[in-house]
């Protein structure tokens, strides 16, 4: 592969940042996910804005302007002649001593961004089937609404939702669902679709925005509020959004068959919808 690291484009064997990068050493940074649909980006402009403010809220510096950031894209498809698959993209406050106190101001930002080739990523099988969820407690920091680098957590509720025999993991707090490891997470009842109201406690979802707007303009019911797992388990459908994975119906919740135990009418339709949508206007 060709990555990009700090404006240049190398095999990924020659990419290098240095051992005192801050994102390294403090999880200081911030990454996007784009998919890429037959060589073009879905809903750039979507995670360009959202990488904007998680870098604004941490007082991070914008090192490339939305056209360079998507010319950098451009041409890790071109290269790597991706035709499905993500680009990750990570920012980092950069490399300095190490120092809680943050360096000075004008330190260059580290941002590195690589393709993750995903032939058929649009119609994965798993899509047909859905996903079994267990649901764990949501321990992580309080600001899940900056799409930062500390993904520990994440990543041991991955390997809970493995052991457990599970595809993913939902995430409870104060009784209610917050969201999925890495994606938002919703359920259907009496046709309403019903997911997690914005806030501190979750990641704004570019997906989410899309297919919540999508699904009002086809007349569809949405209810943004907090559930809970009991209900959930009792909803007719539940279904996951995230860049990569689009729309995934989720067929059962703890053990409990979720419906039918199928993917659900409302969750296969959204999931068509979104990737006709988002293709027409993909860049
Ligand atoms: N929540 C979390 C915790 C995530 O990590 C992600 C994916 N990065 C999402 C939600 C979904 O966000 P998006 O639709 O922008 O991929």
């Amino acid at each position: 592969r060709t990555v990009y690291v700090n404006g240049d484009y190398v095999p990924e064997a020659e990419a290098k940042v240095s051992v005192f990068d801050r994102g390294f050493l403090f999880a200081d940074g911030v990454y996007e996910v784009t998919s890429v649909l037959d060589g073009k980006l879905i809903d750039f402009d979507g995670h360009a804005k959202r990488l904007e403010r998680s870098l604004g809220e941490l007082e991070i510096g914008v090192p490339l302007s939305r056209e360079d950031l998507l010319e950098v894209h451009r041409q890790l498809i071109a290269r790597n002649e991706l035709t499905d698959g993500l680009i990750y993209l990570q920012i980092t406050r950069g490399a300095a001593d190490r120092d809680f106190i943050y360096p000075a101001a004008d330190t260059p930002q580290t941002v590195v961004l690589f393709t993750q080739a995903k032939p058929g990523l649009a119609d994965s099988p798993v899509a047909r089937t859905g996903l079994k969820v267990i649901s764990i407690d949501d321990i992580r920091w309080g600001r899940r609404d900056i799409k930062t680098v500390q993904l520990l957590y994440p990543s041991m509720g991955k390997m809970m939702a493995k052991a457990a025999g599970a595809d993913d993991a939902w995430m409870v707090e104060d009784g209610v669902v917050t969201e999925g490891t890495s994606n938002n997470a919703y359920i259907v009842k009496n046709g309403k679709i019903i997911t997690r109201h914005l806030g501190t406690e979750i990641l704004h979802g570019i997906t989410r925005a899309a297919v919540l707007r999508f699904a009002r303009e086809a007349q569809m019911e949405v209810e943004e509020r907090a559930f809970s797992i009991e209900e959930a388990q009792d909803a007719d459908e539940a279904f996951i959004t995230s860049a990569s994975s689009f729309v995934t119906p989720v067929v059962e919740i703890d053990g409990a068959t979720v419906g039918t135990g199928k993917p659900g009418f409302v969750a296969t339709r959204l999931r068509e919808i979104y990737l006709d949508e988002s293709r027409k206007k993909s860049v």
